[in-house]
């Protein structure tokens, strides 16, 4: 029975009108039904006309089968109307749902007519506020009352400032239902990998300050919010009040994603020092996109979304290509980076296919774009871990090679100033030595005999000896200065200091030059004969050898004051230096060339 009326439907369709559709039939089994095939449509130009002459239109066969069976458009002005016949045979639903799979269409309006001629008309679209919809989805849909067996008319008619796309499926509540929680699922994933990264990004540039973990937060943000706007959770949930914002939320969203993913592609890729000309051309394409979101406000939809949506491609190609070049001069990270590119461009390539009718329509290709940039935004993700610790073990390297530099240099340093300060003693040494030499004879000065003499006393006391004091002077020396000349004298001087040297040193004597001529020699633990027994050896040997100066022998002579120092005798050094000179006088007295001894020199 029931196949009988079906197919008297389809023969009286076919008479009535031949330029018609297949009516959709909707039978026991049927649980979903693309109408795509059933539709025949017609342009309104200026969108005036109304149902009953759309009708009417329809009924003459003014309507056109769709072009390929596809019923996308692409950006078109004034209205378009979609008509077919349904028929339900379904035993016991009456009800199903439309729903339109395009979200962005401003204006949607559908009638139902009746075979009694009553006509039902239901309307919504992101023009309209989002209650307007018959259940709460994110996409227009209607509930539709088909009676049993009966031939109802639909008529669609849509007017939009986005691409015209019409993809309209009718569903039983239950196939709804089922298709409805896989999605809401994958969907529910996808903006929970992106929340998650979101905030774990956050955290990372709040404690790192680093700006690509910034820039990835936008461009994750961006991004989410363009997939967001385009299956059309954004106005269900973020603007449901406002149609305004759900239309200007897709050019500024689509502007908004695109200054991401170049300003990160930049940052990331580190251009502005790898490759300088590409970062200046990155920043031509933010500018476009900067100009374009503003131009969204106050230009016509397609002026701005039409361009943009051309430039996607290219662009994302055009990072594709630096990221090559990257990894080709070297720049390590780049090969994650490489990786999560293709993820997110093999998605969408996926999801084109889909479009073009070349691949099957199944989850990952209708969802190619949601799990490509999944995949991205988690791959995008270890990248910038990678690229961290990149640069941390850099830096660590950088900070080792400067420490070693350092401490060669302060050891190198070190060793200088330790040779400088060597050479400084010995130059102090060589100075205090110097200050107490006598330049000419190279013995000890009268200043630093005084505190010889002193120390001679203090141990000479402690132990009890006795020092003998000789105080010698040459004789009639101005009169060799006169005859033989002040350098002959000089020579006499260095001569006497030798011979005093070889004499009293082995006693262990100090000997200074006192002054002029005038030289003096303390001796310890000499005194009494033994001390006039050394003075006199030491008069002989001067005046027994002449002095060889420029060819001339100079004969010359000294006279010798002695005298003992005591331990105990209560006599300074002063007092010592002043018997010695006075005994010296005595001997020059004594007509010269002879020893003369303090009386007390004997204890
Ligand atoms: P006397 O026997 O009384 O000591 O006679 P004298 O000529 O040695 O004594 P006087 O004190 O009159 O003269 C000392 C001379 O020693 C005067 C000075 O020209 C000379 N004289 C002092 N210092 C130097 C010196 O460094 N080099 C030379 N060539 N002569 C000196
Ligand atoms: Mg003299
Ligand atoms: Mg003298």
């Amino acid at each position: 029975m029931r196949v009988i009326t079906v197919f008297l439907a389809l023969l009286l369709a076919a008479v009535a009108s031949p330029a018609r559709a297949q009516p959709a039939l909707l039978g026991e089994d049927t649980e979903s039904i693309r109408l795509d095939p059933h539709l025949t449509y017609a342009i309104d130009p200026d969108g005036r006309a109304d149902a009953a002459a759309m009708y009417a239109r329809a009924g003459r066969g003014e309507f056109e089968p769709l072009p390929d069976g596809s019923s996308t458009f692409g950006f078109s002005d004034g209205a378009y109307w979609f008509h077919t016949e349904i028929f339900n045979s379904h035993a016991e639903l009456q009800r199903w749902l439309l729903v339109l799979h395009y979200p962005l269409l401003d204006n949607v309006d559908i009638y139902l007519r009746y075979p009694n001629g009553r006509v039902e008309h239901m309307a919504t679209g992101d023009a309209l506020p989002f209650s307007a919809r018959s259940i709460s989805y994110r996409q227009p849909n209607f509930w539709l009352e088909l009676p049993q067996r009966t031939r109802v008319e639909l008529l669609v008619r849509v007017s939009s400032r986005s691409s015209m796309q019409v993809p309209l499926v009718l569903y039983t509540p239950t196939a709804f239902a089922e298709r409805e929680r896989d999605a809401q699922l994958g969907i529910g994933l996808f903006y929970g990998i992106l929340i998650a990264l979101f905030c774990y990004n956050l955290v990372l540039w709040l404690s790192l300050r680093d700006a690509s973990h910034f820039w990835y937060m936008f461009h994750v943000a961006g991004f989410g919010l363009v997939v967001l706007c385009l299956n059309g959770l954004a106005f269900e949930y973020l603007w449901p009040n406002s149609p305004w914002l759900a239309n200007y939320s897709i050019p500024l969203s689509m502007a908004i994603s695109q200054i991401a993913m170049h300003q990160f592609a930049r940052v990331f890729l580190e251009l502005r020092e790898r490759i300088p000309w590409a970062d200046r051309v990155t920043l031509v394409i933010i500018a476009f996109y900067v100009l374009m979101g503003l131009g969204s406000l106050v230009l016509e939809y397609r002026t701005v979304v039409l361009p943009m949506t051309l430039a996607v491609f290219p662009g994302a190609l055009y990072i594709l290509a630096l990221t090559v070049m990257s990894l080709r001069r070297g720049y390590a990270p780049a090969k994650i980076f490489l990786l999560a590119w293709s993820c997110l461009l093999f998605g969408t390539a996926l999801y084109a296919l889909v479009s073009f009718g070349i691949l099957p329509k199944n989850f990952f290709t209708e969802y190619g774009i949601q799990i490509g940039s999944a995949l991205e935004m988690i791959l995008l993700s270890f990248a910038l871990a990678y690229r961290y610790a990149r640069l941390r073990s850099e830096n660590e390297t950088l900070v080792r090679e400067h420490n070693e530099q350092l401490e060669r240099h302060v050891a190198r340093r070190t060793s200088e100033l330790s040779t400088a300060l060597e050479q400084l003693a010995e130059a102090n040494q060589r100075l205090r030595e110097s200050n107490r030499r006598d330049a000419l004879t190279g013995l000890f000065n009268r200043r630093h005999f005084r505190d010889l003499f002193e120390h001679q006393m203090h141990h000479a006391t402690e132990h009890r000896q006795t020092l003998g004091v000789l105080l010698i002077d040459l004789d009639h020396f101005k009169r060799v200065n006169d005859t033989y000349g002040h350098l002959a004298g000089d020579e006499c001087l260095r001569w006497l200091g030798r011979c005093l040297g070889d004499t009293l040193s082995v006693h262990g004597a100090v000997i200074a030059r006192f002054g002029g001529e005038e030289f003096v020699a303390v001796v310890p633990d000499m005194q009494g004969d033994r001390l006039l027994h050394l003075a006199e050896q030491l008069r002989v040997r001067i005046c027994s050898e002449p002095v060889r100066y420029a060819g001339n022998n100079i004969g010359i002579s000294a006279s010798i004051g002695a005298f003992a120092l005591h331990p105990g005798a209560g006599i300074g050094v002063d007092e010592a230096l002043h018997r010695a000179d006075d005994a010296l006088y005595a001997a020059k007295d004594r007509g010269r060339n002879c020893v003369h001894a303090a009386e007390d020199i004997t204890s």
